[in-house]
C-alpha cells in the first residue's frame, strides 16, 4: 500500500494537540514543534548540557568528548507528551522523526566522520521486556538515517537500575554508578555516539561514558533529545 493510501486510510494525529496530521508530520504537528523549546546552536546546547553534567559529576569531559541536545524540558512543557509517547506508548514514528532531526542538528557539531557506531543507552533487560522496546535505540536509528553509521546494542548491557543520586557526594554518585554498566561485545569500536532520549542529572550517560572508556573505547560522544532544565 502506498504511504499516501495508509495515510488516507489509517490518518495519524499529533501526540500534543490531537490535530489530524499531514502525511509530512510524523507524529507531531509542525505548530506544537514550534512551541517546543529549542535550542537555537548546536554548540552551545552541547556546552550547557556538559555544564549541567559537570554540576553534579563534576569533571565528565574526560568521559565525554563531544555532545549536544536540540531542546530543553522541563515538566508540563509541550514536549512532555512526546518523550512520554516515545517511552511508554511504543511510538516508533515519533523516534524515528525526532531522531532524523537530531542527527542534521547535531552534525554542526560532531562530525559522523569522527564516530564509528551509535550506541543507545541500553535499558535494563527487565526493563526492555516489560516496555518491548527501548526509546533511545529508535532515536539512534533516525540519527543513523544521516550519520550512516551502525546502531550497535550488542556492545554495552545494563546490569542493574541507576539508583537514585540525590543527597550523595560527587564521589559517592561515581561510585553508585559503577556496576550499572557491563561491556557484552570483546571487540569494541573505538569512537562511540552514545544516545538517549533526555538528560536529567546524566547519572546514566556518565555511567555507560564510564563503563565504555573503561573496556577500551577512545571516544564517547554523547547525543540527547533533550536536557531536562529545573524549573
Ligand atoms: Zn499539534
Amino acid at each position: 500500500m502506498s504511504a499516501r493510501l495508509f495515510h488516507f486510510l489509517f490518518p495519524e494525529v499529533c501526540v500534543v494537540c490531537g490535530k489530524l496530521l499531514m502525511p509530512r508530520e510524523p507524529g507531531c504537528c509542525a505548530d506544537c514543534k514550534e512551541g517546543f523549546d529549542g535550542f537555537t546552536d548546536a554548540r552551545a546546547a552541547g556546552h550547557m548540557l556538559m555544564h549541567s553534567i559537570r554540576s553534579h559529576f563534576g569533571k565528565a569531559d574526560t568521559l565525554i568528548s563531544q555532545a549536544s541536545c536540540h531542546y530543553r524540558y522541563s515538566r508540563h512543557s509541550p514536549l512532555q507528551k512526546v518523550l512520554h509517547s516515545m517511552k511508554y506508548e511504543g511510538n516508533y514514528t515519533l523516534c524515528r522523526a525526532f531522531g532524523r532531526e537530531l542527527g542534521e542538528w547535531l552534525s554542526d557539531v560532531i562530525q559522523p566522520e569522527s564516530i564509528d557506531a551509535l550506541v543507545p543507552v541500553p535499558l535494563h533487560r527487565l526493563k526492555l521486556i516489560e516496555r518491548s522496546f527501548n526509546q533511545a535505540e529508535k532515536i539512534a536509528e533516525g540519527i543513523a538515517e544521516t550519520f550512516r553509521r551502525p546502531v550497535r546494542t550488542d556492545l554495552i548491557e545494563r546490569c542493574r537500575y541507576t539508583e537514585t543520586q540525590t543527597g550523595l557526594s560527587v564521589s559517592e554518585r561515581r561510585e553508585n554508578l559503577d556496576a550499572a554498566f557491563r561491556i557484552a561485545a570483546e571487540a569494541m569500536p573505538e569512537r562511540i555516539l552514545l544516545v538517549d532520549d533526555v538528560v536529567t542529572t546524566g547519572a546514566t550517560v556518565v555511567a555507560a561514558a564510564a563503563a565504555l572508556k573503561k573496556s577500551g573505547v577512545l571516544a564517547v560522544s554523547l547525543a540527547a533529545l533533550a536536557l531536562t532544565i529545573k524549573e
